[in-house]
């Protein structure tokens, strides 16, 4: 057997070993195409294609193809440059993982208390000199204010979380400046980055750390939202920080707890629909988990009134172990599919990482002066296949709002290249007989912009007709009844 032949039967082998592992999961092709090729993460490297029999790399439409049947073996998946697929890719490495909560009756955590709990059992032990928590302002309500605690009653004030970002670091280095040599840190995660930053950095701060050791407890954090966008949101809402007890995100609610004897319904919503008042930051952060930290803490994984900890390493492990050991807190394993949940919530927040923050303009066209009423001519079938070979632009929503009378239409360059000179063409029309056509032309799209049309009608038994086409042809055709769109949905 020569060398060359050796070889190649190595390398079946080692992918038939791996497909037969990955076999059965649900990495599929079709999952690299929705979460990578589809939202314009791919980096055209070719793994894919280069790791499957049945992959090809589309000329056409630049992107990979399947040309056979996919066994969704997941290797395509896994081998992919841009996906996040091990555990600890996805929340960092960790030793053990816990559910606990502080069996302190003073402390009143955010979740388990099991942040202020660590705290307390290290100044009441000699292990801390001092801790740097956030309280929140006094006069400018719910401010949040980085503090050095050095009590249990200071430290007990501080529990509970203000989703709003505060300055700890800057904090942290004052009590070093101030001489404490051991210091329980809590922070966001990237709090945490910048503390791990200068305790490693010759370049940086490593000086003022050599001096010093620190506790870090990282909190899980998904995003915080600016002062200000939270303060107009409560006034929008007829209350205001005055009225407010607690602020919780649970299972993406974000729930403003008002004062029970205001008799007033607790303010609720969905967390993405406050991304207007989130910070910018936040949406280029893919570290839910604190993965810097010693110990990280978080609410998710947890039933209500505990916390998930993960310890990450031996000095976490030793100082946890030993509040449990002391009654501060207990500690309970947490299940494996409390994991599973943890990391696909991190995962999402991981591909965040790649997201550009999505632009979307809305445009409201001007009708065509057409004159007399003349038939449309859709586009053929034949112009159609071509189109739909290319896949330049996909239509996201077509939809009838019956109180405005009006259709909405967005559309997406998802061809990965800015695109010239775009032409749309809105037709309403009854028996292919037109009412009304407008059209608009976009000078210049760039890649995943999505593009939002309005159009009015008056006609509920009337179609409409979208259609897109570049300077080579026809890139979409789509009709829509607006009866169809206007049925109530089952
Ligand atoms: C901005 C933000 C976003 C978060 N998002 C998530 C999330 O998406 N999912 C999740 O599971 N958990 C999230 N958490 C963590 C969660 O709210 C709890 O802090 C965590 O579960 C610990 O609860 P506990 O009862 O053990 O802590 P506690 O004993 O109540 O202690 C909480 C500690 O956090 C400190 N703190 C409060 N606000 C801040 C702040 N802005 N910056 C730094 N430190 C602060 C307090 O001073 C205190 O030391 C977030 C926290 C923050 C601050
Ligand atoms: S068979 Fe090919 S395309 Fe399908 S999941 Fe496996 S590697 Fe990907
Ligand atoms: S492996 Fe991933 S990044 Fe590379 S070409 Fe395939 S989909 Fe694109
Ligand atoms: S989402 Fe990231 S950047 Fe934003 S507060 Fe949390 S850790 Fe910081």
């Amino acid at each position: 057997m020569t060398e060359k032949v050796k070889e190649e039967e190595q390398f079946n082998k080692s992918f038939e070993y791996l497909k037969v592992k990955l076999e059965g999961g649900k990495d599929s092709f079709g999952k690299l195409m929705k979460e990578i090729v589809d939202t314009g993460i791919c980096t055209k490297c070719s793994a894919c294609v280069g790791t499957c029999d049945v992959l090809v790399w589309d000329l056409a439409t630049d992107r990979p193809k399947l040309v056979g049947k996919c066994t969704g073996c997941g290797i395509c998946y896994n081998q992919c440059p841009r996906t996040f697929t091990s555990l600890s890719d996805i929340i960092g490495s960790f030793k053990v993982a816990y559910t606990a909560q502080s069996l302190n009756e003073k402390i009143k955590g955010q979740d388990g208390g099991v942040v202020t709990a660590l705290l307390a059992y290290g100044l009441s032990e000699g292990l801390l000199d001092c801790a740097i928590v956030t309280k929140k302002d006094k006069e400018k309500l719910w401010y949040p204010v980085p503090t050095i605690v050095t009590n249990l009653d200071d430290l007990y004030d501080s529990a509970g979380s203000v989703y709003i970002h505060s300055q700890t670091v800057n904090k942290l280095m004052e009590a070093i400046r101030a001489g404490y040599h051991s210091i329980g840190f809590v922070g966001t995660p990237c709090n945490v980055d910048a503390v791990a930053k200068m305790q490693e950095s010759t370049t940086g701060m490593l000086h003022a750390f050599m001096r010093t050791n620190i506790l870090n407890i990282g909190l899980f954090c998904m995003e915080s939202f600016t002062y200000e966008g939270l303060t107009d949101f409560l006034k929008a809402n007829g209350s205001n920080w005055d009225e407010v007890v607690k602020c919780t995100i649970e299972r993406g609610q974000f729930v403003f707890h008002l004062k029970p004897e205001l008799g007033k319904d607790n303010i609720a919503r969905k967390v993405h629909t406050l991304v207007r008042y989130a910070e910018s930051s936040c949406s280029y952060c893919g570290d839910l988990t604190s993965e810097n930290a010693d110990i990280s803490v978080g609410s998710i994984g947890s039933a209500a009134g505990w916390s998930t900890v993960l310890v990450r390493n031996n000095k976490g492990y030793q100082y946890l172990i030993d509040a449990a050991e002391k009654g501060w807190i207990k500690l309970e394993p947490l299940a494996n599919k409390k994991i599973n949940l943890l990391k696909n919530i991190a995962k999402r927040k991981k591909q965040s990482i790649y997201k550009k923050p999505e632009r979307k303009t809305v445009i409201f066209i001007t009708k065509v002066a057409t004159g007399e009423p003349k038939k449309i001519t859709p586009a053929g079938k034949e112009d159609i296949i071509a189109a739909a070979k290319r896949k330049l632009v996909k239509l996201t929503k077509s939809k009838a709002i019956p109180a405005e009378k009006i259709y909405k239409v967005d559309v997406i360059n998802s061809s990965g290249q800015t695109l010239d000179n775009v032409k749309i063409k809105i037709s309403n029309h009854k028996d292919l007989t037109e009412i009304e056509t407008w059209e608009y032309e976009i000078p210049i799209w760039y890649p995943f912009e999505e593009l939002s049309f309005e159009v009015p009608w008056t006609d509920p038994q009337s179609e409409f007709l979208v259609e897109l086409n570049d300077q080579k042809g026809l890139m979409l055709s789509r009709g829509a009844k607006l009866e169809k769109l206007l049925a109530p949905k089952e």
